[in-house]
């Protein structure tokens, strides 16, 4: 490319040869009746990944939504909205909340893309809540023989379309389940033994748990309750947490001002669920991140072995979430379970936030991926990950899912460096 492109947190320069923005579908199918397995195409959203899944490689083009039709378009009916695949969700929400209505659960940062967020499985927290990605109930994409195809809930092959880190297709739009407005009340706690860590992920409708691994207590909880289920500030007491007396930053010496509301001050879902306001930047811009979902079930045991690695890993760490999640049935989920399984009650997520040092933070993943690799632990998909072979068997699905990708993309249009590792 004329000049260097790179990921938000330019810990990634895109290898592709150029960069296009179609502005109808139509130019998008031709574009990709035009790619060869040899010049291949990858969408491209709003850059927030930190690994090469949305690089088609040296020969291949990048191809970004942002110039297509801007759609938002509710249908109160059905309770979908019909949404452009490249809007980021910070734009969809105020066009939701404008009108009464909300998403169920937004991630920790509204500037990603719609259509990026979901095809990586992007989650929020919330032992009841379903990642992003379950929210949708139908998408329209381009396949790889240029063909424009709608898969909706119930049809054969959805389940597996939804996350696909772009494999599949280049989305061009997607119905998003919706529910009437609501509110939410943040309030920040500090210091919960680490022994009670797991139990305060069911304390409200959507709780973070922030940790530097320092022997003592974990940092930081956030408890984001719904208007109409607020936390008895005695439950939380109780877990031995006490109230932040100011705003914080889950990074120590981060200013505080790029965070959403706290304090228990009840305000609309769209400006309390993710953690990050989105006119500021958020998190700490120079950095790496990786997460690994695994089983609730074993979350407490699976915290007792991230422990053990604190003298490793503190050093190199900004700051680590643990989340909750509710199991789904989308074949390449993080949190995916078959019903009768270890993940029939859920996913627990450990995000890792690194100080950018990409070689030191590959070894620290290795050494989590090898501790966490017992409770089956799955890799978030758009951040980094060291250990490709092992992550086909983390699926049951995941030949369905090498069988769609021949269905769809017959002559390897969108394949690159990232799906060959696993062997797509
Ligand atoms: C500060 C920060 C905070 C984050 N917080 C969270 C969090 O709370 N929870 C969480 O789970 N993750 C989180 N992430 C990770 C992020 O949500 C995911 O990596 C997400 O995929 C980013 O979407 P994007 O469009 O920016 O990514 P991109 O890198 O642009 O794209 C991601 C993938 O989606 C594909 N894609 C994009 N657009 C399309 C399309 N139109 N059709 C088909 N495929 C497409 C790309 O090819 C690529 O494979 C965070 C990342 C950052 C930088």
């Amino acid at each position: 490319m004329a000049h260097e492109e790179v990921n938000w947190s330019a810990n990634y320069a895109y290898r592709a040869a150029a960069i296009t923005r179609p502005r109808t579908v139509g130019e998008l199918q031709e574009l990709v009746t035009q790619a060869t397995d040899a010049a291949p195409v990858r969408a491209l959203g709003t850059r927030h990944t930190f690994n090469d899944v949305a690089d088609p490689g040296e020969t291949g083009m990048l191809v970004n939504l942002a110039e297509l039709p801007a759609t938002i378009e509710v249908d109160a009916e059905r309770r979908v909205v019909r949404v452009a695949a490249g809007l980021r969700y910070g734009d969809l929400a105020l066009a939701l909340a404008a009108q009464g209505w909300a998403v169920h659960n937004l991630a920790s940062l509204p500037h990603i893309s719609v259509a990026g967020a979901v095809a990586t499985a992007t989650h929020g927290s919330g032992s009841r809540n379903g990642n992003l990605s379950t929210a949708v109930a139908a998408l329209t994409f381009v396949d790889g023989t240029g063909e424009l195809v709608t898969l909706r809930r119930g049809d054969a092959d959805f389940e597996g379309a939804v996350v696909a880190f772009g494999s599949l297709g280049i989305v061009t739009e997607l119905e998003l389940d919706i529910v009437p407005g609501f509110e939410v009340a943040q309030s920040i706690y500090l210091g919960v033994p680490y022994e009670r860590a797991a139990e305060a992920l069911d304390l409200a409708y959507s709780v973070s748990v922030f940790t530097d691994w320092s022997p003592a207590s974990i940092n930081q909880l956030w408890v984001k309750a719904a208007g109409d289920a607020p936390v008895a500030e005695a439950s939380v007491r109780e877990l031995g947490a006490t109230p932040a007396l100011h705003k914080v930053h889950m990074i120590a010496g981060v200013d505080a001002a790029a965070t959403t509301e706290q304090f228990g001050v009840l305000g609309p879902w769209h400006e309390r669920l993710a953690h990050f306001k989105l006119d500021f930047q958020p998190s700490a811009g120079e950095e790496i991140q990786t997460e690994y979902l695994l089983p609730r079930r074993h979350a407490e045991a699976a915290i007792a072995a991230v422990r053990e690695l604190t003298e490793k890993i503190t050093p190199l760490l900004l700051i680590s979430e643990i989340r909750a999640i509710a199991a789904d049935s989308l074949w390449l989920s993080t949190a995916y379970s078959t019903g009768d399984d270890d993940w029939a009650d859920g996913a627990i997520a450990f995000h890792f936030t690194w100080k950018r040092e990409q070689a030191a933070v590959e070894r620290a993943s290795a050494l989590l991926e090898a501790a966490l690799a017992p409770f089956g632990a799955r890799p978030h998909w758009g951040k980094v990950y060291t250990d490709a072979a092992r992550v086909p068997g983390l699926y049951p699905r995941f030949a369905d899912f090498a069988a769609l990708v021949q269905k769809y993309d017959p002559r390897g249009v969108f394949r690159n460096a990232y799906t060959r590792r696993l062997g797509l």
